[in-house]
C-alpha cells in the first residue's frame, strides 16, 4: 500500500535540463539535480527506511506536485524515445446507393525529432509533445490528472493535422518511469485528437467512382448470355499445360489424403488438371465461360483467370449448397495465399471488398449463362447463388453444351 509520503515525496528532478526519476542518479548531491519549480538544488535521499526520494538543500516554501513532475517526465519520455502509437483508425464515406469504410489498424509512430512544450507558458498553443518525421507532425498530448480540455483539444486540432492523447490517469501520482514507459506501449491508451488522414479524400474518390457505375453495371453484367473474352490470346499454353497433367490429376485422386501433395504444394498445371478432374472433363474440353473476362480476368492482378474461375466453378458450381459471393471470397482467401496480403480497403455497403465483387460479378454472368441458378435478394448485391448440376455427371454434360475455349 503506498503510504501518504510515496505520493507527496518528490521522486522527480532536473539534471542538465533533463527529467531522472531518483532511481535514476546518485546518492546525496551527487546526484547534481535542481528542483523543477525553484531551480534550487536538491539532494538525493537513498536510505534504507524510507522511500527514496529528493529533498530541497535549503530551508523552502517549495512544494513540487507530484502529479506535475510525473506528468512532466511522461512528456519528456515520449521526447526520449522518440515514439508513439498512431491508433486504429476508421473513416467512412457514403455516395448514392454505396457506402464504404476503410480501416487502419493501430501502429507506432517512429519520430526523428520532438519538442517538449517547455514551460506552462501558452500551454493552450503547443501540444505536450510535438513529435516529427520528415514533413510529418504528430501532436501528442499526455492524460495524466486532466482531459485535454475541449478548448485546447480544438485549437490543437485547427494546427495540427494528426494529434493523439494518451490516457495515463489510472497511473499512481508518483508512477515509475517503468510503469509510465509501459502505459505508453499499450495501444488501447492511445486516441485520435484529430486525424486528417488523407485516407478521407481517397476513399470519397473511390466511392464516387464505383457508386455511379455499380448499380447500371450489375444489370449490364446479368444481361451478358456469352462470355466475354477480353483478352487478345486465350490461354492456350496453361490449357496444354493442364492437359499435361490429366494423368497424374486422376492417380492424386486416387491416393489417401494423408498421402498425396497438398493444394497448396500443387504448380498451377496441377491446380488447373483437378479442377476440370472434379468438373468430370479434361483441360482441353473447358468452355470460354471458365476464363470469361472478368475486368480483365486476373483475379486482382494475382491469379489468373483460368485458374480461379475453374476452382471456384469446381468448388461451388456442383452439387446443392446455396452461396453467396462472401463465402467465396472468405475460401479464395484460404486456398490463394496471396491474397491474403490483398485487404482491400474498400469495402461497400454489401460488405464486399474489391475480391468479393469480383467473384460476385463471374456468378452473375455464370447465371445469365445458365451455369448457375440465382435467386433474388433484396437488393442487388444480396442475390445468392446455387448450383445448376447436382453431380459430377451432370456439370460434365452441363460444360460440354459449349463448344470448347481451345481447340
Ligand atoms: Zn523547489
Amino acid at each position: 500500500m503506498p503510504t501518504d509520503f510515496e505520493n507527496t515525496s518528490i521522486q522527480y528532478a532536473l539534471r542538465e535540463g533533463r527529467m531522472r526519476h531518483i532511481s535514476e542518479v546518485e546518492h546525496g548531491l551527487a546526484c547534481g539535480c535542481v528542483c523543477v519549480e525553484c531551480q534550487q538544488p536538491l539532494i538525493a535521499r537513498k536510505g534504507a527506511i524510507r522511500q527514496h526520494h529528493f529533498a530541497h538543500t535549503a530551508e523552502t516554501n517549495c512544494n513540487p506536485s507530484p502529479e506535475n513532475l510525473t506528468h512532466r517526465y511522461a512528456k519528456n519520455l515520449i521526447a526520449t524515445r522518440l515514439r508513439a502509437i498512431e491508433p486504429a483508425f476508421e473513416v467512412r464515406a457514403t455516395a448514392a446507393e454505396v457506402e464504404a469504410w476503410a480501416r487502419q489498424p493501430a501502429s507506432t509512430f517512429e519520430a526523428q525529432k520532438a519538442e517538449v512544450e517547455s514551460l506552462a507558458f501558452m500551454p493552450d498553443f503547443k501540444p505536450d509533445v510535438l513529435l516529427q518525421r520528415g514533413t510529418f507532425k504528430l501532436a501528442v498530448e499526455v492524460y495524466f490528472r486532466h482531459r485535454v480540455p475541449p478548448e485546447k483539444a480544438a485549437r490543437i486540432a485547427g494546427r495540427y493535422a494528426h494529434a493523439v492523447e494518451v490516457d495515463l490517469s489510472d497511473l499512481p501520482a508518483n508512477a515509475s518511469p517503468n510503469e509510465i514507459s509501459q502505459a505508453l506501449d499499450s495501444p488501447l491508451r492511445w486516441k485520435w485528437l484529430n486525424n486528417r488522414s488523407e485516407l478521407f479524400g481517397k476513399l470519397q474518390q473511390q466511392v464516387d467512382r464505383c457508386s455511379k457505375p455499380y448499380i447500371p453495371k450489375l444489370k449490364e453484367l446479368a444481361s451478358r448470355k456469352t462470355p466475354a473474352n477480353y483478352s487478345f490470346q486465350l490461354p492456350r499454353q496453361k490449357v496444354q499445360e493442364g492437359q499435361g497433367k490429366v494423368k497424374w490429376a486422376e492417380g492424386w485422386r486416387r491416393q489417401s489424403s494423408e498421402d498425396r501433395k497438398t493444394y497448396a504444394e500443387m504448380a498451377p498445371a496441377e491446380k488447373l488438371a483437378i479442377h476440370c478432374s472434379y468438373l468430370g472433363l479434361t483441360p482441353v474440353e473447358l468452355p470460354l465461360n471458365l476464363m470469361q473476362g472478368v475486368r480483365g480476368q486476373s483475379l486482382l492482378g494475382r491469379v489468373h483467370g483460368l485458374y480461379w474461375q475453374t476452382w471456384m466453378f469446381a468448388r461451388w458450381g456442383v452439387g446443392v449448397k446455396t452461396f453467396g459471393a462472401l463465402d467465396v471470397e472468405r475460401a479464395a482467401r484460404q486456398t490463394y495465399p496471396e491474397l491474403a496480403s490483398v485487404r482491400a480497403t474498400l469495402q461497400t455497403a454489401n460488405g464486399f471488398s474489391e475480391t468479393a465483387e469480383l467473384f460476385y460479378e463471374f456468378m452473375l454472368q455464370l447465371a445469365a449463362q445458365g451455369l448457375l441458378e440465382q435467386h433474388k435478394g433484396p437488393r442487388a448485391w444480396l442475390h445468392t447463388f446455387s448450383p445448376v448440376a447436382k453431380s459430377r455427371a451432370e456439370v460434365a454434360a452441363l460444360l460440354k453444351t459449349l463448344p470448347p475455349a481451345i481447340s
